[in-house]
């Protein structure tokens, strides 16, 4: 990978962070609403709850993802970002521009059943 390739996912890889923290904040907003914005009623309750495990869900698997994020961003300076950690080859460049945090190429990925 280029210096310039790597400024670039530098660049993908803070955007996607941003993106993400924001969506989180949403999220929690939705988790613990403010007094008197929570539901009025029974069958209101029952859908918060109902919504409730999916933002917890939601919550979760963000969370997880903005940690590799931040990973990826302490690491695409060294000489591994951008290889794969189980055959070393390189992954492709179109794989981490959609998921600069990907640490396996895809064949690996498969193989390890992740
Ligand atoms: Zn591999």
């Amino acid at each position: 990978m280029t210096v310039k390739e790597k400024q670039l996912f530098k660049k993908i890889i803070d955007e996607q962070i941003q993106e993400l923290s924001a969506e989180i904040a949403t999220i929690k907003k939705a988790l613990y609403p403010e007094r008197g914005e929570g539901p009025s009623d029974k069958v209101a309750h029952l859908n918060f709850k109902l919504d409730q495990s999916i933002h917890i869900q939601r919550h979760e698997e963000a969370t997880k993802r903005l940690n590799r994020l931040k990973h990826a961003y302490l690491k695409i300076d060294t000489p591994e970002y951008g290889f794969c950690k189980e055959c070393e080859e390189e992954i492709s460049l179109e794989r981490l521009r959609l998921m600069p945090e990907s640490v396996y190429c895809v064949a690996c990925m498969n193989e390890l059943g992740l």
